[in-house]
């Protein structure tokens, strides 16, 4: 085995290489432009094109591919060969820097949310040359961002590097009037916490919903589910830690840190996170890590599911988005140090934090909406749909002492002691987890917890770095103006705590009187993904976006537009898949089943033997009656649908009737043919159980 040093990043034109291909000029010029974010010179970009293209080549790729993430929230690629025809017949290999810089995709079949109209079809995708590119099947990979013909981002990465610049700026001011000399920038970093399920192919192949819609949309529980929480962190099994090596080692083979693997709490459920990294690299790398996940799941006979929730009744899949803030000297801003009381750095950016979390919360949770996810939040698994901050005792004690005139000292910590002399003394960390809150500090960053697995996590990041990025602004322009520092940093600490308060909860999130406290709170308890994508168009949050220039109000207008597109088509398949399933599979299996039951009662009858036969008498009655009823919540359901398909109102009406009439008639029609399901003869069940799906790999 080749030494694991040498495997990462091995398919990486990444920082080494430039400097050791590139000349010195060029790599100092890219250099600047990468790390001072100065603008890119063209003749730069050609050396660079041909250095990338020479390495591309001697590691057998043939293609290069402007990679860019279109709001379908998954990534596109189109190949073009290094290939030129020479006159006499032959080919040379050629990459420009044009190529490098800018690609021109035909933009027609990309959601646009109405900014561009069909005959506008082009796009454009410029090189981002803060993520390094990379070789993936016999392409050389550019990360690129994806824009229309007007210049308005068609994708999650321009907003998202938008979104960094506005975060560092907002953030140096605010260093700088706190005496800092040294940092030049404020990078954000994220750690996403990849959550994720293992079935085998040959039995997910047998199950339409999963085929269609990433989830199963019928299936009864099977007698053992997660209850004796014997699947968390516990032994890999070896099919599925052969495919968590080959996961690792592709990955790293591209630059991903892979960190850490381990079984999840529901049955056939797991997780991967990487070592952090900055939020535009994170989630490039989240985005490859995915598609790695189910390509090497294949190769296994295993078919991984990203879905939020591909099985109800046990836990779903999330992505905890771990982010902090760092300059670029490393110092971590959200590091609390020993005694944070009196480090107003610290407590200034925490506070920045939890400001931004409580204005902006509308925004934040729709960030992390999705269709899937709507089977989360507030379904007593993961975080509640109300948003709220978990600080911890050390913390909150501080904020009760600011509150109170001023901070004077920090609970420290003392050792762990587990009370048998050969085990080491443990330093204890200053607070325990919780783990039940959407958003928790764990120590030196903020963990953001309600990321739906399935997507890019593009939109949490820039949310959070522009709000964030507003609240600092403010605090900047106060600071720049005080007569003094000190002072005036303690009253702005003051104020905060006493105005955002009600956003922190260190208790059980996942209570009922959490729902009640934080009503009375006035916090927002939004649970469906289309109540929660009116945050988009609010006044109040374009302003924002808008004035750190992350998104336009024409930007986001549009992806409030596709979001609910997008809610309205993915519950449109799943609705059309139910109806399929309960009318082609499931009533056909239950008539043949009703249909072996009468053959034997005529059968016994017709012995003439005085016998016992109203098992199969009451069975055949019950599931007749349950089939009836079936038969029943399938037209309703397919009426709706129709009701769905004709609606001439505007999209918002649309999604909303989706939600709120399909789905709910979806929810109805499986009830009853889940009951079907325990009470059939297994050998006539049309498709694989929950059962054969999460204990058989
Ligand atoms: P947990 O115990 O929460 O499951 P994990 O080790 O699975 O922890 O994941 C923690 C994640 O947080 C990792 O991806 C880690 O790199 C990331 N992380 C640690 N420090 C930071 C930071 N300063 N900024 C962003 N992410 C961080
Ligand atoms: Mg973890």
């Amino acid at each position: 085995m080749t030494k694991l040093t040498e495997v990462f990043g091995s398919n990486v034109f990444n920082d080494s290489l430039m400097r050791e291909r590139l000349p010195k000029a060029t790599y100092k010029a890219l250099k600047k432009t990468i790390d001072d974010g100065l603008p890119l010179d063209p003749t730069v970009a050609e050396i660079v094109a041909n250095a990338m293209k020479d390495w591309a080549i001697e590691k057998g790729a043939t293609h290069f591919t402007h990679w860019f993430q279109p709001l379908t929230g998954i990534t596109a690629e189109k190949h073009d060969s290094f290939i030129s025809p020479t006159a006499d017949g032959r080919v040379v290999l050629e990459f420009s820097g044009k190529e490098l810089i800018k690609g021109e995709p035909d933009a027609s079949s990309f959601p646009s949310g109405g900014i561009r109209s069909t005959f506008e079809a082009r796009g454009y995708t410029a090189w981002d040359c803060t993520s390094p590119a990379f070789l993936k099947d016999g392409s050389l990979c550019i990360p690129t961002a994806f824009c229309s013909y007007t210049g308005e981002a068609l994708d999650k990465k321009t907003p998202l590097l938008r979104s960094m610049e506005a975060l560092s700026k907002q953030a140096m001011r605010v260093l700088k009037v706190l005496g800092n000399t040294t940092s030049k920038r404020v990078i954000t970093t994220v750690g996403p916490e990849q959550e994720y399920f293992l079935v085998d192919k040959k039995v997910h192949d047998q199950r339409k919903d999963l085929i269609y819609t990433g989830r199963t949309l019928f299936g009864a529980m099977p007698p053992k589910g997660q209850e004796m929480e014997d699947h968390y962190f516990g032994v890999l099994k070896e099919r599925v830690s052969e495919y968590m090596k080959e996961v690792d080692e592709e990955l790293w083979k591209l630059g991903v840190a892979a960190k850490t693997k381990h079984n999840e709490v529901a049955p056939a459920q797991h997780e991967l996170a990487p070592v952090f990294t900055s939020t535009n690299i994170a989630t490039d790398h989240n985005q490859l890590t995915m598609e790695i996940m189910k390509k090497v799941a294949l190769r296994h006979d295993l078919v991984c599911l990203l879905h939020e929730k591909p099985f109800a009744g046990i836990n779903g899949s999330g992505k905890h988005n771990n982010w902090s803030m760092a300059t670029d000297d490393g110092q971590n801003l959200l590091e609390p140090g020993k005694t944070p009381h009196d480090n107003a750095q610290f407590l200034i950016f925490l506070t920045a934090v939890v400001k931004a979390v409580d204005d902006y919360s509308d925004l934040l949770r729709v960030s992390a909406a999705n269709p899937g996810n709507d089977h989360r939040l507030g379904a007593n698994e993961a975080p509640p749909a109300i948003i709220s901050i978990f600080l911890g005792e050390q913390l909150q004690d501080i904020l009760d002492q600011i509150e109170n005139g001023g901070a004077n000292s920090s609970k420290s910590a003392k050792d762990l002691k587990i009370g048998v002399t050969t085990l080491p003394p443990l330093p204890k960390d200053a607070t325990d987890r919780n783990r039940t809150s959407p958003f928790a500090f764990t120590g030196n960053k903020f963990e953001f917890r309600m990321v739906p697995s399935s997507a890019s996590i593009a939109s949490p990041n820039y949310t959070l770095n522009a709000i964030v990025a507003e609240v600092l602004s403010n605090i900047a322009d106060r600071l720049e103006g005080a007569k003094d520092v000190t002072t005036e940093v303690q009253i702005i600490l003051a104020e905060i705590v006493k105005e955002n308060k009600k956003i922190i909860y260190n208790g059980n999130g996942y209570s009922e009187g959490w729902i009640t406290e934080a009503e009375k709170r006035g916090l927002p308890n939004i649970k469906t993904t289309v109540e929660s994508i009116k945050a988009l168009i609010s006044e109040k949050n374009l302003l924002v976006m808008e004035k750190h220039g992350v998104l336009s109000r024409v930007e986001m207008h549009s992806r409030y537009e596709i979001s609910l597109e997008n809610y309205s088509k993915s519950i449109n398949i799943e609705a059309l898949t139910t109806v399929e399933i309960a009318k082609r599979q499931i009533l056909p299996a239950v008539i043949k089943f009703t249909t072996s039951l009468a053959t034997s009662i005529n059968a016994i009858n017709s012995t003439g033997v005085a016998t016992d036969i109203s098992t199969q008498t009451e069975l055949l009655i019950e599931v007749s009656a349950l089939a009836a009823s079936l038969k029943k919540n399938t037209t309703i359901l397919e009426a709706s649908i129709e009701k769905a398909l004709e609606f001439e109102s505007d999209t918002y009406e649309l999604a909303a009737f989706y939600r709120f009439d399909v789905f709910e008639k979806m929810a109805i029609l499986r009830k009853d043919a889940d009951k079907l399901e325990t009470l059939v003869d297994k050998e006539f069940w049309p498709f694989p159980t929950y059962g054969d799906l999460l204990f058989y790999v």
